[in-house]
């Protein structure tokens, strides 16, 4: 735990204590300013604010209900168990809630072309998506294996209007598509905003996305407060680079009394090497502009990162996690691909909800929590996303036809 409040960070020069920063190339550096001083203008510009909430009601579907989860919670006996719906949101995720801010930002920058990475295809659909909303230029890139993997994200993109560039070098995954997104913005500087798709990156990324997702957290404030006149005991989100998890969370982390806990992927579990557990197994190290916990070998190579979820097959973290690790203030466990699919069907049974692959990590974790505790213990999970997206990989890695 630190001393003072944990939303005094990150500092003027996007650290948060040793994580964080701006490692770009000089050539970027410019217009990452540039984009810091516009967006520390807007945040506390009223026209923005309200523009963004607006669209989030009427566009998006906020506020998200909170749904208190009772057949959940008689199964397991113990805790009360309540979802925050986010995956009840237009396009399915959390997503779209920082794909709106960034795109009202590059709208008052006056830029008209947008580029995004994607891996799953998730963050790909919510830009597409903002970018039809306003009528601008979409260029998403992808990783030409991922591309193969996401077929039916890769058609709503073309839909939606983006043009989708596949990246074949290094892994031809997330990680490569991101270098890729950067190399376009610093060749582009003119007429392009780059929209990242979660809590990492150079500064300000990590902070912009945390301040545009912690709609999520301000929302839950207020709904368990109406519904239980209390604060939750305890917080859980999945974590691929952070953001939805950070959402949940940002405005609880000076309620030291609520717990937080982030479930990254354990893949085929940790010692197999094949896991996306940056956190529980990885080494602090600079990625994409920041410093962070990576995945790495001895050489301090980027290793691939491996998880049934695609959202959350991602070798980094947003730096702000690496951070909250080390101060002690949220707890970050694991599941495993096998325990995600377990929890997923419990879910899809007892609550009648076909979640993500993603939140199905977070679910694995309340499985394992909420018997623990006692009837008087709430316990929110981030219902981050729905399954739709994962029925078809999920059909073939339990061998079934569909
Ligand atoms: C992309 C995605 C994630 C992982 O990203 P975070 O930045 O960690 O939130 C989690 N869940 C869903 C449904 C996603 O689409």
């Amino acid at each position: 735990m630190i001393k003072g409040s944990y939303k005094n960070y990150p500092d003027k020069n996007g650290n948060f204590g040793q994580y964080g920063g701006r490692y770009v190339a000089e050539t970027l550096m410019p217009l990452i300013l540039e984009v810091e001083k516009k967006y520390l203008y807007y945040k506390k510009n009223k026209k923005f604010n309200d523009e963004f909430i607006k669209l989030s009601k009427d566009y998006i579907g906020r506020p998200s209900p909170l749904y208190y989860a009772k057949n959940l919670t008689e199964y397991l006996g113990g805790a009360k168990i309540y979802f925050k719906r986010d995956e009840l949101n237009h396009t399915g995720a959390h997503k779209i809630n920082n794909c709106l801010g960034q795109v009202l930002l590059a709208l008052r920058m006056n830029k008209k072309r947008i580029i995004a990475e994607t891996g799953a295809g998730q963050h790909g659909v919510a830009t597409a998506t903002v970018c039809a909303l306003f009528g601008l230029e979409c260029i998403v890139y992808m990783g030409k294996k991922d591309i193969e993997r996401q077929k039916p994200n890769v058609f709503k993109m073309n839909l939606l209007g983006a043009k989708i560039v596949p990246v074949e070098s290094g892994s031809a995954s997330l990680k490569d598509a991101m270098n890729e997104a950067l190399r376009d913005w610093v060749s582009n500087v003119e007429n392009t905003f780059y929209i990242i798709g979660t809590a990492a990156g150079p500064h300000p990324y990590p902070m912009m996305v945390r301040d545009f997702q912690s709609i999520i957290g301000k929302e839950l404030k207020k709904q368990i407060l109406k519904e239980e006149k209390r604060l939750p005991n305890s917080l859980v989100a999945c974590i691929g680079g952070g953001s939805n998890s950070l959402g949940l969370f940002y405005d609880f982390l000076d309620e030291k009394k609520v717990s937080l806990y982030g479930v990254e992927a354990g893949g085929k579990g940790i010692k197999t090497g094949k896991h996306a557990a940056s956190l529980n197994a990885g080494k602090p190290g600079v990625l994409h502009g920041n410093k962070t916990y990576l995945i790495q070998d001895n050489a301090g190579q980027i290793k691939e990162a491996h998880s049934i979820s695609a959202g959350l097959d991602y070798p980094g973290i947003g730096p702000e996690h690496s951070w909250l690790k080390d101060t002690g203030r949220v707890k970050y466990v694991y599941a495993n691909d096998n325990d995600a699919i377990k929890a997923f069907k419990i879910c899809c049974k007892l609550e009648g909800i076909i979640p993500a692959l993603e939140p199905a990590h977070a679910l694995s974790f309340v499985l394992k929590l909420a018997p623990k505790q006692t009837k008087r213990h709430i316990l929110v999970m981030n219902m981050c996303g729905r399954g739709d997206k994962d029925l078809d990989s999920l059909a073939k890695h339990l061998k079934i036809k569909i």
